[in-house]
């Protein structure tokens, strides 16, 4: 669909519902009062090692920790102290999510967008980026790849936001996703979750979306403090307003949509401010529906093609302050996945996925129409930013599988209806532990079965006879059962979960 400038124009005076947005705020207010959150940051700072031990000892026992609490352990300056920190991170992780890490793509759908954000490549000023929007038929293709030759079961679908990628077509192409189907060796293969990351959109959308079955509805704020948000984001533009993007997750469970994620985009403000956002973020949803964010994004500005904005990097984020934000999240926001992209290097996702991480995107390709490519370089006209980690699925899940970590291709929970304050809930009392932990060793299975190299297999099945012997020593009670469910893949059977 070809769209005229006045269509456009109209589209997007259009698109902002204020009774959408003023229905949610408390007398008057939105959630984050940048006053109460600077002044805490700064009344904790240069904490004592006992406070920080007591906070840390909470946070062990899965106990929500206060704003304060989070904003002491962001103002550690103590190595020794922060190397605790990371140590309880870890735990954490070991403790709601054992050695599970997720593993998913990104699928981009197109880079129109109305939007003017000015630390981006895709922004509507930006006259070097190759602008397009996949077909169905492309979107199709491209999905093909994904399930047959890679291997992955879940995706993220990106939209830009631009009435050429609106609703009718986010229906069409999630509908296309899901009804891709690959045969490969006697089996049937298709992607089992789609998950979509896309601009805040109205109720009447968002419940379309939710019929579709999707998993998590993903929209990151960027930043929380006002005042960049502002300069950044053109105010004439849908992004301008910054309650529209910050009330979409209200919206989105209001219409059903109960996995939601959300996200700050660091390097654009304050790292530390940035957490408290995300946290009061997660402490809001907790209060008014029960249950806080299904996963925290945690993207770094990366380079990206003709955007001299990125030049500037006062609020660059350095490694150790990155992996310093990943703990205090870990800690925090226990419950939550946390995701880390393929926009950061081998060597950091390494060191960050033990630290707290839950899910990672692999064999990432972000150009537009990337996965139908025979070229695997990276072409900066037509990627929103530069990749630092384009390894391949069976690399990471190789490497991962060596460090000791498995790579769960599990989609069940959504289909199951473990949604929301269920799986919250769940994850709380340790019963959505057991059923991971059965699902990760069903998915690992079939996937080393159906896309392993030989090395990443033998790496594989060392891992997956620890994980059974543990499974067994854990839940001895559903072992058997599961073990007649892991045999019946061995005899060539697909998507069995509990
Ligand atoms: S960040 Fe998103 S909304 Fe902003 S210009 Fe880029 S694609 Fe558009």
């Amino acid at each position: 669909m070809e769209t005229t400038l006045t269509d456009t124009q109209s589209w997007i005076q259009e698109r902002i519902k204020q009774d959408e947005i003023v229905k949610y705020l408390r007398g008057g207010k939105d959630f984050i009062d940048e006053a109460v959150l600077q002044n805490t940051l700064r009344k904790t700072k240069n904490p004592d090692k006992i406070k920080v031990d007591a906070i840390l000892e909470k946070a062990l026992s899965l106990s929500t920790l206060e704003a304060e609490d989070t904003a002491t352990l962001l103002n550690v300056t103590d190595g020794e102290l922060w190397n605790k920190i990371f140590t309880v991170a870890a735990q954490i992780k070991r403790k709601v999510y054992d050695r599970r890490i997720v593993t998913f793509a990104p699928l981009y759908t197109g880079n129109m967008c109305v939007n003017d954000c000015l630390y981006c490549g895709f922004r509507c000023g930006n006259t070097v980026t190759e602008r397009r929007v996949l077909t169905i038929d492309e979107i199709k293709k491209e999905t093909e790849i994904l399930v047959g030759t890679i291997g992955h079961k879940r995706l993220i679908v990106v939209y830009g936001e631009h009435p050429q990628t609106d609703i009718e077509y986010m229906i069409n192409s999630i509908r296309a996703i899901y009804s891709v189907t690959v045969q490969k060796g006697g089996h049937d293969l298709y992607i089992r979750r789609v998950n979509v990351n896309a601009s805040p959109l109205p109720i009447e959308h968002l419940k379309e979306i939710k019929s579709l079955g999707i998993g998590v509805y993903q929209v990151f704020q960027e930043t929380y403090h006002k005042k960049t948000y502002t300069h950044i984001h053109p105010k004439e533009t849908i992004k301008g307003s910054y309650l529209w993007r910050l009330y979409c997750m209200h919206r989105a469970i209001e219409s059903g949509l109960e996995d939601v994620g959300i996200g700050a985009l660091f390097g654009l403000y304050d790292w530390k401010f940035e957490v408290m956002g995300l946290l009061y973020h997660a402490r809001e949803l907790e209060r008014v529906f029960g249950f806080g964010p299904h996963t925290i994004s945690i993207p770094r500005l990366e380079p990206a093609v003709n955007t001299p904005f990125l030049q500037d990097r006062k609020y660059h984020v350095h490694d150790e302050d990155f992996k310093k934000l990943v703990a205090v999240l870990r800690i925090s926001i226990p419950y939550a996945g946390l995701i880390l992209t393929a926009r950061e290097s081998a060597l950091l996702r390494r060191e960050v996925v033990g630290i707290g991480c839950t899910q990672m995107d692999a064999s990432t390709r972000i150009g537009i129409g990337a996965y139908s490519e025979t070229a695997c370089e990276q072409i900066s006209e037509r990627q929103q930013f530069m990749l630092g980690d384009t390894r391949s699925l069976d690399e990471i899940v190789g490497e991962l599988a060596d460090r000791g970590s498995i790579t769960s291709f599990c989609t069940a929970g959504y289909r199951c209806g473990r949604t929301g304050k269920h799986i919250m809930d769940s994850l709380k009392t340790g019963t959505e532990a057991m059923y991971c932990k059965m699902n990760a060793i069903l998915t690992f299975r079939e996937w080393l079965n159906d896309f392993a190299s030989p090395a990443t297999k033998q790496k594989g099945e060392l891992l997956l006879h620890k994980e059974i012997h543990d499974l067994k020593l854990k839940y001895p009670n559903e072992y058997d059962e599961c073990m007649g469910y892991y045999q019946q893949i061995m005899q060539g059977k697909r998507d069995i979960y509990f």
